[in-house]
């Protein structure tokens, strides 16, 4: 008996610690590695064994606390801390329709009598809390741990569904109003593809992408994310009606965006049916969902019931399996990407998924691989986890053949017959013959002359030709072209030679950022080249910084600091550099930094917890007032400028290195 408790103690542990970093992952990292289902099958497991034994109950528990997307200490959050009014809780949720029932029957016994619910279509997107103060939208707070949030007010502005003033004048004088704010397919098919192209990390689904854009620093990015949000709970001290749907009525008359596919439900069995339409019509939806939310309408009988820690009592979900299709995996391609990245692609037996037939899906890398210890010849799963391509789940193990066989990750370039390499860090396997590999020098052109890049009239076919042709190898050669290599080849005649040489005339114009992110280096998209561009003003300051000055940047990390480290301690990559500048292409930001004084001139600002501004808007100053910004405390930072809630590893490391800590008030003395 001791024993079994002990070893009850001991899963305990483990679960917690497990669901605790899956947590961190799909919250704060917005990187999920397990299936949503895969996580709930361990919470329930946690749940059934403190049950089980209410002697390991601990209010830290997983099971008692809302999963927190506030930042952890040591990357302390870049938005400013509001506490909620009143706490944003989780759902229970159910993948089993009898527990429905049983749902039902806890609550009439509680209530003692039939009740009506509302059935709402759950979103998958991240939870919002909107406050409004006299019709006009005031805060927008996440839900952060349910008691505190990020304040992402400017950020949610951005959404143009939403009414920043609201129509008639019936509405409270204050009230909140919590909801979803999601990505809806279209936009996050987009923006994965422009990753992709990128070769930048693709987002697992549609709710890490809105999540991840809500906290992203630049407003105007968060702009093209093309958010979306839907509403589904008001919470005032004024009661405005009787019912939990008479509320979103009125509500949507005010102009805010609420759901048409709301239901009231006299019953379970109402209930039921709306799941059931709802399991096959949800895939014709423009946004993702993952569910649906049973609450009780009345809300009255909600008071009545009240709340767990975690969750309401008067309210539940019910979710969806993911879909999923099984089919025979017949072969694998290893596709070489344009920084000579190795990506396994399985070529399966036409299958039917979603809607549409699916032949190709990512197998990822060769960890993938072995985890699911895939065979050629194997039954596999596929997913649409809404990346471009579906990705494979699972194998059927029971329907596995005898002479099914381990497929062999290739040792060597499929295209050019180079080693590949795999670096520690990376998931990944790589062709390191970047100057040579044809497939990686083709792909560098095509990604050169796109249009977010240098924008030149070129498509991947005359790429092939003129690389065929011996024409093009560095990306220098580009501009040596004259009409008559071009009319050389199939289908080009004087004109459209002509518009070529035009558009690469037009080319040299583009500013510094575009030349960057044009230069193709591993992991810097647009909006990193940008960042880059603005920090270093031209190319020479770039080259030379290091990998601490790179990660001072907002947006760089340590694996993009260490690939463009990398891509400049090529003599090869600053001879193509050198080319394209005597060539005439923009190695220098032409705008001007505003510059209001110089009063920070040669300091190093490390700016750490909550202010009366936003953090973004003190970094500003600071830059403003020629100072740079720093992210960590190193012993070249001049002034730690502490907030309230500074991270305390900031704190301790700027003691320790003789540091000046300075509050707000001090430095805006200091700025004058
Ligand atoms: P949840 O997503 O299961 O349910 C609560 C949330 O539903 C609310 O916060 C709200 O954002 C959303 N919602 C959407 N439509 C709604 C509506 N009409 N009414 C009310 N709420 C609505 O709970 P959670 O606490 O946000 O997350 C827990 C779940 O997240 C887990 O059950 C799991 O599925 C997933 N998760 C997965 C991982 C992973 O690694 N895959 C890790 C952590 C959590």
């Amino acid at each position: 008996m001791k024993k079994k408790r002990e070893d009850a103690g001991a899963r305990i542990a483990q679960l917690r610690e497990i669901i605790n970093e899956q947590n961190r992952r799909y919250y704060v990292e917005n990187q999920p590695v397990i299936s949503d289902f895969e996580y709930d099958l361990l919470l329930n497991e946690l749940q059934t064994l403190e049950k089980t034994y209410p002697g390991y109950f601990s209010e830290n528990s997983p099971t008692v606390r809302v999963g927190s997307d506030l930042s952890d200490d040591s990357v302390a959050s870049e938005f400013k801390q509001a506490t909620h009014k009143y706490p944003m809780l989780s759902l229970s949720n159910t993948y089993d329709k009898d527990e429905l029932y049983a749902f039902n029957e806890r609550i009439v016994k509680s209530v003692e009598s039939q009740v009506d619910y509302v059935c709402e279509l759950k979103i998958d997107g991240s939870a919002i809390s909107l406050s409004y103060y006299n019709g006009r939208l005031v805060r927008a707070v996440t839900r952060g741990d349910g008691t505190t949030g990020d304040d992402v007010t400017s950020n949610v502005r951005k959404i143009k569904s939403l009414p920043q003033s609201l129509k008639g004048s019936d509405y409270p004088v204050e009230f909140e109003i919590r909801g979803e704010i999601f990505m809806p397919w279209s936009s996050f098919d987009e923006i994965n593809k422009k990753r992709e192209e990128n070769e930048e990390q693709l987002f697992a689904n549609p709710r890490n992408a809105a999540a991840g854009s809500l906290k992203l620093l630049d407003p105007r990015i968060v702009e093209e994310r093309g958010l979306e949000t839907i509403l589904y709970h008001f919470v005032s001290e004024e009661k405005i009606a009787d019912s939990h749907y008479e509320v979103l009525q009125m509500a949507g008359k005010w102009g805010l965006p609420v759901s048409e596919h709301t239901k009231v439900c006299k019953n379970m069995d109402e209930v039921i049916d709306y799941l059931n339409y709802w399991d096959n019509e949800r895939k014709k939806l423009p946004y993702p969902t993952d569910g649906v939310v049973i609450k009780v309408n009345d809300l009255e009988l909600q008071k009545t019931l009240g709340f767990t820690s975690k969750s309401p009592r008067w309210a539940t979900a019910y979710k969806f399996k993911a879909e999923q299709s099984l089919t025979k995996l017949l072969s694998i391609d290893y596709q070489v990407g344009r920084t000579g990245a190795i990506t396994p692609v399985a070529n399966l037996e036409p299958v039917l998924l979603s809607g549409t037939v699916v032949k190709r899906a990512s197998l990822h890398n060769l960890d993938q691989m072995s985890l699911m210890d895939i065979h050629i010849s194997d039954y596999v799963y596929v997913e649409k986890g809404g990346e471009i391509i579906p990705k494979i789940t699972g194998v059927e193990l029971s329907m596995r053949d005898k002479d099914a066989r381990i497929p062999k990750f290739p040792e060597f370039c499929p295209d050019c017959g180079t080693r590949l390499v795999r670096e520690e860090s990376e998931a990944k396997h790589f062709c390191p013959n970047s100057e040579q590999c044809p497939t990686q020098i083709k792909a560098k052109f095509l990604h050169f002359s796109g249009r977010k890049a240098m924008n030149i009239l070129i498509g991947e076919a005359t790429i092939d030709q003129l690389y065929n042709l011996n024409l093009i190898r560095k990306l220098p050669d580009i501009f040596k072209l004259t009409a008559d290599d071009l009319m050389t080849m199939d289908g080009w005649k004087e004109r459209s030679a002509l518009r070529f040489l035009e558009s690469l005339e037009e080319s040299k114009k583009s500013p510094f950022f575009k030349v960057l992110f044009a230069l193709g280096i591993r992991y810097i998209g647009e909006n990193s080249a940008k960042s880059l561009a603005n920090h270093f003003g031209n190319i020479d300051n770039l080259i030379s910084a290091s990998k601490e000055d790179l990660t001072e940047v907002g947006d760089i990390g340590e694996v993009m600091a260490q690939s463009v480290s990398d891509y400049f301690s090529s003599p090869g990559n600053l001879n193509v550099i050198k080319e394209l500048k005597e060539i005439g292409l923009n190695f220098e930001t032409t705008e001007k930094k505003e510059i209001l004084s110089e009063k920070l001139k040669g300091c190093t600002v490390v700016v750490s917890g909550n202010f009366s501004l936003q953090r973004e808007e003190i970094k500003k100053m600071v830059e403003l007032h020629s100072g740079k910004n720093g992210s960590s405390v190193t012993s070249k930072t001049t002034y730690l400028l502490a907030g309230e809630k500074p991270g305390p590893e900031k704190i301790q490391k700027a003691n320790s290195l003789g540091i000046k800590t300075i509050t707000e008030e001090e430095f805006f003395k200091l700025i004058g």
